[in-house]
């Protein structure tokens, strides 16, 4: 078969490739991988692979109809699904949609397909209406699902797809492809793939949308600032970064675990390691101050907090516990 515009995940297409060709791709897939791996493109590669009217070993083709018809949003057997506000949770009466979707048999295609992205947010009565559909679906039917950490979901929902699981790239992967792909000028290539954390999708925003790399510096300076912050204030500033539009709080967990890391590589002797170098003073000032094993459990405060919001923790809560336990630089 042709191959996939997707950098990385050589096993993950080869697998999926084979699988389209022997007209074997199971009923429910479950894509799972950290934000901005690739778990999407491949969804999206999957379900043109599977509504291409192209040649077989072309799909997708990207010309066809079908492909067109995908790439636009006007595909009638393909419904894309995510929560409705940015961090919310994704509602049973989306997954009745889906089940409503895919009770009708198809349109145009010999295939329906619903992605379902992020459903590790998906409420405990979603996941339970899905349930049922996993358990007997349509000969015609697919369903591709998105999580972030597949522990995190009901087991019986893992148990009943296939799951593929997306890790993150090598930095000289991510480099290379910003460098030939996106044109991106070697030094900054070098310096976004290092702080991707091997999540192609990251390094192309950061690459090409001048808000996206902001909000990495913003988020680090805020953290920064929380460890000078006294208790009072700590409440205030995770209200704050709750109520604020603008914020996503993964998102911003996320910087956060990548700075911390930074002070634990310092702290154990592996400077060169470290993502952010342009903060190397502030990072080692950091550092000198905490003790190693203050720096071991906040990052593990951190990523707990993470996980809480995967399970659809209250984010104030969520945040209030986490700033209140970050040591005092
Ligand atoms: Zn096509």
């Amino acid at each position: 078969m042709k191959p996939w515009p997707i950098v990385g995940h050589e096993w993950a297409v080869r697998q999926l490739q084979t699988a389209i060709e022997r007209d074997e791709v199971p009923h429910a897939l479950l894509i799972s991988g950290p934000d901005n791996v690739g778990k999407m493109t491949l969804a999206r590669l999957v379900a043109g692979a599977l509504l291409c009217k192209g040649q077989t070993d072309e799909r997708p083709c990207g010309v066809c109809l079908a492909c067109r018809k995908l790439s636009s949003g006007n595909h009638p057997d393909f419904m894309p699904v995510e929560p409705e506000e940015e961090g919310g949770a994704l509602k049973i009466d989306q997954i009745r949609a889906v089940e409503r979707f895919l009770a009708l048999t198809p349109n145009e295609s010999p295939r329906k397909i619903a992605l379902i992205a992020a459903f590790e947010r998906a409420t405990t009565g979603a996941a339970n209406a899905l349930l049922k559909t996993l358990e007997e679906p349509p000969a015609y039917a697919h369903l591709i699902l998105l999580a972030q950490d597949a522990d995190v979901l009901l087991p019986t929902i893992v148990s009943r797809s296939q799951q593929i699981v997306l890790r993150p790239l090598a930095p000289a992967i991510v480099e290379q492809a910003l460098r030939e792909r996106w044109n991106v000028p070697a030094e900054q290539a070098a310096h976004l793939a290092r702080i991707s954390g091997g999540r192609m999708g990251w390094a192309i925003r950061a690459a090409t949308e001048a808000t996206y790399h902001q909000r990495m510096a913003d988020a680090l300076a805020l953290l920064w600032n929380v460890l000078d912050q006294d208790l009072p204030t700590r409440f205030d500033t995770a209200q704050a970064l709750t109520r604020d539009a603008g914020v996503n709080v993964n998102e911003t967990l996320e910087y956060w675990l990548t700075g911390w890391r930074d002070v634990l590589l310092i702290q154990t002797g592996n400077v060169e390691r470290a993502i952010h170098q342009q903060y190397e003073g502030i990072l080692t000032q950091i550092a000198q101050h905490i003790a190693l094993p203050a720096t071991v459990s906040t990052l593990k405060a951190i990523a707990a907090c993470q996980e809480a919001l995967q399970r659809n923790a209250n984010p104030q809560l969520a945040l209030e516990n986490l700033l209140l336990n970050l040591p005092e630089r």
